[in-house]
């Protein structure tokens, strides 16, 4: 008697815009080089339609899957548990079903931390992030969970950035500071980390966030979210004065793997992984 299966482990993403969305080529590369039996579905999904895609992916059994823009915020009022990182950073991107209930998880920032811990350990390090959007929120929380001994937000709109301050010291043991960007921001001397969270840089390889280029000197790592193109202005401009650099696509990776890691309990190949966004990216 054959001792086949035809039942898969589903996973997939609700975004819109879902149609520029390179996560798909990255997971299934994973599933394909692990040879799991898994899928996952890129699905446009509207806002009004987020719960009825949510009680579908529970009705089908699936594994779990991604959040990206706009539900990351709305999808918490589907789901039945949030775990710490989620809970504190306020946002889902990764929701895993588990034992029944559907738990809201966010890897954005553990996968940036992941992509950090390639070129300097965060413990005790003073880092700078520039923004206070989504990316913003889960690169700060993590990376002071991680051990960062401050961080400071740096935002042009005054109430987001005193938002992410205030979320950072009260949900981590790290003294978080807001600093407004209404000029040219001079990155102190003392920072180790300067993080580009904002979405400057997006699809515009000649655009440069607002800093001041020559404080960004030898010693410094900088780091930017910006997945697409990943070599940013700002990753050039910093190679160029001699500091560390690392491009978003790190995260990317950092965060989906995470996520397979969650739904499969496998931990996949990032090198597969990278080397697919970047083929599915042109990079
Ligand atoms: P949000 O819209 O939530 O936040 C955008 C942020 O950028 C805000 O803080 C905004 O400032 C700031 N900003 C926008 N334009 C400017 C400007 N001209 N000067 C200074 N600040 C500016 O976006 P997200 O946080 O969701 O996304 C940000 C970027 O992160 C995007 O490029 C996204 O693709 C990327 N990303 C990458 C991930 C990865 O895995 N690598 C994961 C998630 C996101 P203000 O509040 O003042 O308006």
């Amino acid at each position: 008697m054959s001792t086949a299966t035809f039942l898969g482990v589903h996973t997939g993403s609700f975004s819109t815009p879902a149609v520029g969305n390179p996560t798909v080529a990255m997971v299934e590369a994973a599933y394909r080089h692990h040879g799991l039996d898994a899928r996952y579905l890129n699905c446009d999904v509207a806002p009004g339609s987020l719960g009825d895609a949510v009680a579908g992916a529970r009705a089908m059994g699936w594994a779990g899957f991604n959040c990206s823009l706009p539900h990351k915020v709305a999808v918490i009022d589907h789901l039945d548990l949030l775990a710490e990182s989620a809970e504190v950073i306020g946002a889902v991107n990764t929701v895993v079903a588990t034992d029944g209930d559907l738990v809201g998880h966010n890897t954005d920032g553990q996968g940036f931390v992941e992509s950090l811990r390639t070129v300097v350990d965060p413990t005790g390090l003073e880092v700078v992030v520039l923004g206070a959007g989504g990316a913003a929120r889960a690169v700060a929380v993590e990376t002071a969970l991680a051990g960062a001994a401050s961080v400071t937000v740096v935002n042009r709109n005054a109430r987001r950035g005193e938002e992410l301050a205030r979320v950072v010291t009260a949900g981590t043991a790290v003294p978080a500071t807001f600093v407004a960007w209404d000029r040219t921001y001079a990155v102190p001397d003392t920072t180790d980390v300067l993080v580009n969270a904002t979405s400057v840089g997006f699809g515009d390889g000649d655009a440069l966030v607002d800093v001041d280029l020559d404080s960004l000197g030898d010693g410094l790592v900088v780091a930017d979210v910006v997945v697409s193109p990943p070599r940013t202005a700002l990753l050039r401009a910093a190679a160029a004065r001699g500091a560390v650099t690392l491009d978003g696509l790190g995260m990317l990776v950092g965060q989906g793997a995470l996520a397979v890691r969650h739904w499969t309990g496998v931990e996949p190949d990032r090198d597969v992984m990278r080397a697919a966004v970047e083929r599915a990216l042109g990079v």
